[in-house]
């Protein structure tokens, strides 16, 4: 058949062993999923009390405008609701994003290593991709990133934090970056992990859209807020650009309930706050673990961290997973030798900090 080219090859997202299948796999009767940074505290208790109410009517269609959870939004960012666009998690936007902006004649620019998703839709577009390596550091390197920008670029992508080193780019480096890339240029910011950035110097980037009409910010409710499992993510940017991507979205791509789930969340700000401040009390278990057993780290601005821990990381993380614990080796994410870790409760940061002991004390394998 008539596939296109660029799909050969190609693999579907592998998502890791769900916690059946490990129960099952090493007859544990416990796991705790430390793996694709999900809330360890769940979500917002209002999110309970919506689910128990019910009287929902299943058999309408949603609104495919989104339209309260789009006022919400729009006062809690201070911008207009035709700056928005929502998707089905903003692994959509990101899927919209290629849609509409790539092809085989142009070009799109990311870091590597960065979220996989980006380069993934852009090869589907058939699009050239070109990666730049982090530095050192794990921050992005945008005067490279701006060097490598050409007349058939389309599409740049930040991601700040960036996963899966959690490190955070310097705002006014991201700034300086926005001031001198060609303003046809679209510059994608995900900030997935927004709500957990403690630096002070961090700047909000959303009133920059008014000065770059070329910058569409992303983020999500399924990492702080804890809706994953809902799927709703969302693009601000300017007015020019939303009504740009709008048509390429599916009319009802966020279901009636998700819609509620957000809204409820965004309201309860109370349960952010908590969940930044306890994230932020379990990222020093990790730090203080590193120094103690002088493993290199990537400094994390997220709700995860990457560690170097010297070994086999497939090994490693096999290991952590027969004894209950799911993390993401390095090596499935493009730096073998490293453990990307969720920061998760306290007891969960003591399981498995207490297993990873046991690995790095040990004759290095
Ligand atoms: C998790 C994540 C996303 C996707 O989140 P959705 O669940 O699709 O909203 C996007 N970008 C980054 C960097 C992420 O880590």
């Amino acid at each position: 058949m008539k596939f296109k080219k660029q799909l050969e090859g190609l693999q579907a997202y592998k998502p890791g062993r769900t916690m059946e299948e490990v129960k099952k796999a090493y007859g544990l009767s416990e796991v705790v999923k430390l793996a694709s940074n999900e809330n360890p505290y769940g979500s917002s208790p209002k999110i309970q009390q919506l689910l128990s109410e019910g009287g929902m009517d299943f058999a309408l269609y949603p609104d495919g405008y989104a339209a309260s959870l789009r006022e919400s939004t729009a006062k809690h960012l201070g911008v207009k609701e035709t700056q928005l666009i929502f998707g089905n998690g903003s692994d959509e936007i990101i899927l919209l994003v290629t849609r509409a902006l790539l092809s085989p004649s142009v070009n799109s620019i990311a870091a590597s290593i960065t979220f996989s998703q980006y380069e993934h839709n852009a090869k589907i577009e058939g699009a050239e991709w070109i990666s730049v390596p982090l530095k050192e550091d794990g921050t992005h390197d945008l005067e490279t990133m701006l060097a490598k920008v050409t007349n058939d670029t389309a599409v740049v992508w930040i991601c700040n934090p960036n996963n899966p080193t959690g490190t955070l780019t310097p705002s006014k480096d991201i700034y300086s970056f926005l001031e001198r890339v060609p303003s046809d240029v679209l510059i994608v910011l995900d900030e997935a992990y927004y709500e957990y950035v403690t630096v002070s110097d961090y700047e909000n980037s959303i009133p920059w859209i008014e000065k770059f009409p070329n910058l569409l910010v992303l983020r999500t409710f399924s990492k702080a807020y804890g809706l994953a499992a809902f799927r709703v993510g969302y693009g601000v940017g300017s007015e020019e650009v939303i009504a740009q991507l709008e048509p390429t979205r599916e009319p009802f791509n966020n279901t009636s309930i998700s819609q509620q789930a957000a809204l409820l969340a965004l309201e309860d700000q109370t349960f952010i706050q908590q969940t930044v401040q306890q994230n932020t009390a379990g990222k020093s278990q990790y730090i203080e673990f590193c120094e103690r057993h002088q493993l290199r780290y990537y400094p994390t601005q997220t709700n995860f961290i990457l560690i170097d821990i010297e070994q086999d990381s497939d090994r490693a993380f096999e290991y952590l997973m027969s004894k209950g614990y799911i993390v993401r080796s390095g090596a499935a994410l493009g730096i073998p030798g490293t453990l990307r870790i969720t920061i998760g409760t306290k007891e969960q940061n003591d399981g498995v900090l207490h297993h990873l002991e046991e690995l790095v004390t040990k004759e290095k394998v």
